[in-house]
């Protein structure tokens, strides 16, 4: 149980780390290669192994859900501007997240790019004087309250660069809290509750949902003739929801707020393609959690027993079923306790 919470505790704490070592984790579903497909209207879709973004093409140019990534936006723009003889003009931040919101530079000579205001927040250097995270102070072999390069291992060693914003070679607390960002840039436009973007005459729909995972968080509807909802590291497709906060009431209530808009076909950032009734397969999947749990604390089962007994068997077969199954159990566990 201490151990549980101390996990949790690092979660919110060592966030710039934690969504560090995800892309390790995507790197080792069943999605593999570059392809750009079709999915309805003038709106495609264009994967890099488990990485999924989402664009329309206009007569005026293409809007493009997120960039991704650094090589994926170095594939993938001379590709757009190669099949669709038009420019990207619109690049949209569905987060921060490096893993998501790195590679906007490749479209800079055509495109501004747009986030949810909260996105300046999460690229902000914290307090010089941040110490260096639990989890990194064994790496701090001297002792001298940063990593140099010589120290780093892991994450910090792989991604020393992308962590280094100042690039001194050196490792502060604060950079390292920040988050691998090197190539996640300052929005140039920012908005705040919803907005509009309109382009050759179709509209894309940008609306913030501020989740656990992200509190910049931005879906894209692609409104004229389309149909197409995009969101991010958030609704997953027949794969269990990363991190803890699945199955609170806020995250309920928003996804269900998702559910109740005109669209057809979902992508997720992540791995399968999908439709609306995925994303009602989702929201279930987080009642029936919430449901599970909140009897077996009524059961008087402590956490250990909780994860031992609430299996949600009918979801067996859902992607990172037994990577993230615990720590959703965890977390609900966690915020059914404390509503009490
Ligand atoms: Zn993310």
């Amino acid at each position: 149980m201490k151990h549980v919470l101390r996990v949790l505790l690092c979660v919110v704490v060592f966030s710039g780390l934690l969504f560090a070592q995800q892309r390790a984790l995507y790197q080792q579903t069943q999605y593999k290669g570059q392809e750009i497909g079709k999915l309805t209207g003038e709106i495609y879709y264009a994967r890099m192994d488990d990485y999924v973004s989402v664009f329309m093409v206009t007569s005026e140019g293409i809007i493009l859900a997120e960039p991704i990534a650094t090589e994926i936006a170095a594939w993938l723009e001379p590709e757009l501007a190669r099949r669709f003889n038009v420019a990207v003009k619109y690049v949209i931040y569905s987060h921060y997240h490096w893993d998501h919101a790195s590679g906007g530079d490749a479209y800079a000579d055509t495109a501004r790019t747009i986030g949810h205001e909260n996105m300046l927040k999460g690229l902000k250097m914290p307090p010089a004087n941040t110490p260096l995270p639990q989890n990194v102070r064994a790496q701090d072999t001297n002792g001298n309250g940063t990593i140099e390069k010589s120290e780093a291992q892991g994450n910090l060693k792989n991604q020393f660069e992308l962590y280094d914003a100042n690039k001194d070679g050196v490792l502060t607390g604060a950079e390292i809290v920040r988050g691998p960002l090197l190539y996640v840039h300052t929005p140039e436009l920012t908005y705040t509750d919803r907005v509009t973007i309109t382009l050759g005459g179709k509209r894309a729909e940008l609306m913030w949902k501020p989740t656990g995972h992200a509190d910049d968080n931005t879906i894209v509807r692609f409104v004229d003739g389309t149909n197409v909802l995009f969101a991010s590291d958030w609704i997953t497709v027949q794969r269990v929801p990363f991190g803890g906060d699945v199955a609170t009431k806020e995250e309920i209530a928003l996804a269900k707020s998702v559910e109740g808009m005109d669209f057809e076909y979902f992508v997720c950032s992540h791995g399968k393609l999908g439709k609306k009734a995925d994303v009602i397969s989702n929201i279930k999947y987080r009642e029936e959690l919430r449901d599970a749990v909140a009897k077996a604390i009524a059961a008087g089962q402590s956490l250990e027993q909780v994860r031992n007994s609430v299996l949600m068997e009918n979801y067996r077969n859902w992607e990172f079923y037994d990577q993230q199954l615990p720590q959703n159990v965890a977390g609900t566990y966690r915020a059914l306790m404390g509503d009490r």
